[in-house]
């Protein structure tokens, strides 16, 4: 039996939110709490090589082969230790429902927070099962704190059974991967894995070697503030020309509107007085060329308002910030994904392949030469109060890991 679930509750219970809005790196010292944790535990199971960057707050460590150097290649897992900046992960007060009974689940009386299965159809399926929810006021923080602990449990495990036979087996826990930097300083020749998987996905059963195309875009509008009575012909109003940038571009193409290999401009800040304002985007697109037809359509938006309202009102800045994995998976390394799915097989887990609307530390990995699809960690609902976590799903994660390093 393993202890994932401990693992789980305790390490939920740390606080490790990372920030959009810090230039720091890790982007908050909290998240060295967990390194910390993660260091000293795996150094007390006997793991080998086991290192703590300091300074940029990463952990890598390695469990050492047993199968006398048959398996020359080492396989590894990674997982992150922060949570999303969407919502709160302090004081994270997690609630074990034993053998869920199928109705909605309410997480907090007080303010009337309600897990409802009519939005939430998909956890019907744990009927009977385990599942860990918040008491509604933070994140649950399973993302991606369900994939540590099955990983840390997967490596204890190893440990304790040296008759068990694989290859070295590299581990490695990174910080700020919800605010896409996750990779910014991963030391892969440290971590010394050949190919590896990040353990940083959803539901039982499913992975993913294919990832959104991703830019942020910031778009400030400069405007000229004058007194309202005297307004005309002079002002030019930045919120409005901001507004107006917006409703230029396409309405379907929004997250709310998407869903599969659709891709999407997403909205996500805006503020702004007559002066100046800024909007903050996210463009995504599982494919390369809509991706790049997508940046261009948002720098001809820019430039039309430009020439209606004059030269330099409106700033574009985008950035890139990773790319679909599967053009490095597909064509030297469906094995991965392959051998993933005969062990969930195996265990009678129905593999279930679907493009990721999102990236995985993986995705940039992938690109610098490691290439890395993403397994399930049995979480639901991430970055948000809504989110769960089936205990069953994690236990036999721990089960599929342990199997897979014997591939
Ligand atoms: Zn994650």
């Amino acid at each position: 039996m393993n202890d994932v679930i401990e693992r789980f509750l305790r390490y939920v219970k740390i606080d490790t939110q990372s920030s959009e809005d810090s230039i720091t790196s890790p982007s908050t010292a909290k998240q060295h709490d967990l390194a910390k944790l993660l260091y000293s535990e795996l150094q007390e199971m006997g793991a080998s090589d086991v290192f703590y960057d300091k300074e940029h707050c990463y952990v890598y460590a390695k469990i050492p082969s047993t199968d006398n150097g048959d398996k020359k290649e080492a396989m590894g897992f990674i997982a992150h230790m922060d949570t999303s900046p969407e919502t709160s992960g302090e004081n994270v007060n997690p609630r074990i429902i034993e053998k869920y009974n199928g109705e909605d689940i309410v997480l907090n009386s007080d303010s009337g927070i309600i897990l409802e299965t009519s939005v939430y159809p998909e956890i019907r399926a744990y009927v009977g099962k385990s599942l860990i929810v918040t008491d509604g006021t933070t994140l649950l923080g399973a993302d991606d704190k369900a994939g540590v602990s099955e990983i840390m449990s997967m490596a204890k495990y190893l440990m304790e059974h040296p008759d068990i036979k694989h290859g070295v087996i590299c581990i490695a826990f990174t910080p700020d991967e919800e605010i896409g930097a996750g990779t910014d300083y991963f030391d892969i020749k440290r971590f010394g894995a050949d190919y590896a998987y990040t353990v940083d996905g959803g539901g039982i059963g499913e992975l993913e070697y294919e990832t959104f195309n991703a830019a942020s875009a910031v778009i400030e509008v400069h405007g000229i503030n004058v007194h309202t009575g005297e307004a005309k012909g002079k002002m030019k109003n930045a919120s409005r020309i901001a507004m107006e940038f917006d409703s230029l571009l396409p309405v379907q193409q929004k997250p709310e509107y998407t869903e599969g290999r659709e891709g999407f401009f997403a909205l996500m800040n805006i503020n702004g007085s007559t002066e100046y304002a800024k909007l903050s985007y996210l463009i995504r697109d599982h494919s390369r060329e809509k991706f790049e037809v997508k940046k261009e359509l948002m720098q001809k938006c820019a430039d039309f308002l430009n020439l209606k309202y004059g030269d330099r009102t409106i700033a574009i800045t985008i950035n890139d910030t990773y790319y679909n994995m599967r053009e490095k998976i597909e064509p030297n390394y469906m094995f991965l994904v392959n051998n993933l799915c005969d062990c969930m097989r195996e265990l009678d887990i129905e593999p279930i392949i679907k493009p990721i609307r999102g990236g995985t530390d993986g995705a940039r990995l992938s690109f610098d030469g490691l290439p890395c699809p993403n397994i399930c960690t049995g979480g639901h609902n991430y970055h948000g109060r809504f989110e769960y976590c089936c205990a069953d799903s994690m236990k036999q994660i721990v089960d599929l890991l342990v199997l897979l390093v014997q591939k």
